[in-house]
């Protein structure tokens, strides 16, 4: 039987841990299939999305900057993306045609109950961020019935929109937005997640005054390079429980998996090849 393909699409991908992960769980389950990174530029997108049956390509993963642009080529998008506008998993149906998902949000919110044991209903979140991202966690939470969001963005248009959406899909949430750091409540938040990259250069700082955390908060940060990013070494100093993102980017790879496999994730295979990637970094 031919090798099964599967990928990320994405400029740049080369330092990617997916391979790692997806390639150790398709031995684990002795499926004949690779995963690739494919480094794909914006002119030759369009070939290759119409490409991908000739090359046996089954599913792919979907980097910056083809997230949105990709919703184009698909005919089927799950829930997630509407509420996204972007995907993160695709996979080519059997008359070829390409169905999108996003699992960023299943993915963080994986984590987030299985492994950190943190039940988010009636919970107070504080989200710093409204890109891809922070869209893909707040809808997720939204599903799970949080008590209030409090959205923060430098582009406020942005964090503006997505409370609108939040308030139209989940109307019992009670949404916000904050036009200032200092106008962020965070002593009375239960969670606080960081889904800007501000941490993701050593020398960066963080956005949090560490005086306003507190033992009772979450602090999750999205970025796992860095492991330790000054907002999470910071809230750790203030007794707080604190994460990086590995977890997301473990159980989203999972998701991804179990939809072009249909097989359940090897979860611990794939989370051990993450960790060695790290180590590796
Ligand atoms: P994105 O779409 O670019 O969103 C980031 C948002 O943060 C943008 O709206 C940006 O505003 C805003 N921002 C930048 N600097 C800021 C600041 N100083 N204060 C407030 N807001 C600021 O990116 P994304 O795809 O959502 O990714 C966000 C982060 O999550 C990245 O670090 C990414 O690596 C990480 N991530 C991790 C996982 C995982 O599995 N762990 C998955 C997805 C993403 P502007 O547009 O105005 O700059």
């Amino acid at each position: 039987m031919k090798e099964l393909i599967f990928g990320l699409i994405g400029n740049p991908v080369k330092h990617s841990l997916s391979p790692l992960m997806h390639n150790a769980a398709f031995r684990q389950l002795k499926i004949n299939a690779e995963y690739r990174l494919f480094d794909i530029q914006p002119q030759e997108l369009n070939n290759f999305l119409h490409s991908l049956s000739e090359k046996d390509i089954r599913g792919l993963n979907v980097t910056i900057p083809y997230k949105e642009v990709v919703l184009e080529y698909l005919k089927w998008q799950s829930s997630e993306v509407k509420f996204i506008g972007a995907a993160n998993t695709l996979m080519v149906k059997e008359d070829k045609y390409l169905a999108g998902w996003n699992t960023d949000g299943v993915g963080f919110h994986a984590h987030l109950t299985k492994d950190l044991k943190f039940n988010p209903s009636a919970k107070r979140v504080v989200c710093l961020g409204a890109g891809g991202a922070a869209k893909a966690i707040v809808n997720q939470l939204g599903n799970c019935g949080v008590k209030a969001i409090c959205v923060y963005d430098l582009d406020q248009d942005k964090a503006l929109k997505l409370v609108e959406k939040i308030k139209e899909h989940f109307p019992s949430c009670d949404a916000k937005v904050v036009d200032s750091l200092q106008g962020l409540d965070i002593k009375n938040a239960d969670l606080l997640i960081n889904a800007t990259p501000i941490g993701m250069k050593q020398t960066d700082p963080s956005l949090i005054d560490s005086r306003v955390l507190h033992p009772k908060i979450l602090v999750y940060d999205l970025i796992y390079n860095p492991p330790i990013t000054r907002l999470l070494k910071e809230a750790k100093e203030r007794g707080a429980q604190v994460s990086n993102g590995l977890g997301m980017l473990l159980y989203q790879g999972a998701r991804s998996f179990e939809l072009w496999t249909g097989e359940r994730a090897p979860i611990e295979i794939m989370r051990g090849a993450l960790e060695e990637g790290v180590r590796n970094l």
